[in-house]
């Protein structure tokens, strides 16, 4: 069943006018179907009553949640093109509550000022739609692009820099992931193409972010990424 991410007043649906176009052109919906509307992190039943203009009812709210226990934070420098586009999409499925937009001395791309708000806006949809697909009820926030120094300010209790330069031996991670308690936030950084530099690791480590190994290999970002958010989740979800 389709699900989009609208607004429920007063059991009177409201969906985006894109989200609209999606339903009545796209899935060319007929009066008596149903779809499911999340607002505000709560997820309804509603039945399409009329396509000309475009009328939901909401049936029942359900109680249903697919979101992690703890609120885990991708700090992820930004990469080339699609890559990142991919790594947006896969840290939702993977449960991310937030991604904070990373610029290191290394980063190839660049968010320039006057093109910021419109690449948010672009990656935001990204996380909507794959929220959509994987049955959230939370699209990961992405509101913040920070340099090294903005990890000081991050709101977590359980940080991880993953650094490549650690040795092979993943125990540290795994460590710390374990040591996650109810309501502690997680924080992992991933570097760009070209990794981090002593001095930005440093940086981190001040912040209090531990320098964590991901194994013998070096992953891409978008791997790395994919790699730490499945073992946090693997873990958080285990019982
Ligand atoms: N500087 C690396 C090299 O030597 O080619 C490339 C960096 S890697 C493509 C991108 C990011 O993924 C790294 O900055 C790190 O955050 C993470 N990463 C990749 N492999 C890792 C590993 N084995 N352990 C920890 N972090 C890793």
């Amino acid at each position: 069943m389709q699900r989009y991410f609208g607004q429920v007043i007063s059991n009177q649906v409201l969906l985006a006018d894109d989200d609209v176009f999606h339903l009545t052109k796209v899935m060319r919906a007929r009066p008596g179907d149903q779809i499911e509307v999340v607002s505000d992190e709560k997820l309804f039943l509603c039945e399409v009553k009329k396509t000309k203009p475009l009328a939901i009812d909401v049936i029942k709210s359900i109680n249903e949640n697919h979101e992690l226990k703890n609120k885990v934070i991708l700090i992820a420098a930004l990469i080339k093109g699609e890559k990142f586009d991919f790594l947006l999409q896969k840290a939702t499925e993977l449960g991310a509550s937030e991604i904070i937009l990373l610029q290191t001395e290394r980063t190839i791309v660049k968010i320039k000022p006057a093109e910021k708000e419109l690449k948010l806006e672009r990656y935001r949809r990204i996380l909507k739609e794959a929220a959509e697909q994987c049955k959230r009820t939370r699209i990961p926030s992405l509101y913040r692009v920070i340099d090294m120094e903005g990890l000081k300010d991050v709101d977590a209790q359980v940080k991880m820099i993953a650094y490549e330069e650690v040795s092979g031996v993943t125990e540290s991670f795994n460590s710390l992931v374990r040591s996650i308690k109810d309501k502690q936030k997680v924080a992992v950084v991933i570097g760009p193409e070209g990794g981090f530099s002593k001095e930005e690791v440093d940086l981190a480590i001040d912040a209090g972010y531990a320098p964590v190994s991901l194994g013998k290999r070096i992953l891409r970002a978008e791997t790395a990424s994919f790699y730490a958010l499945s073992v946090i989740a693997n873990h958080l979800e285990r019982k």
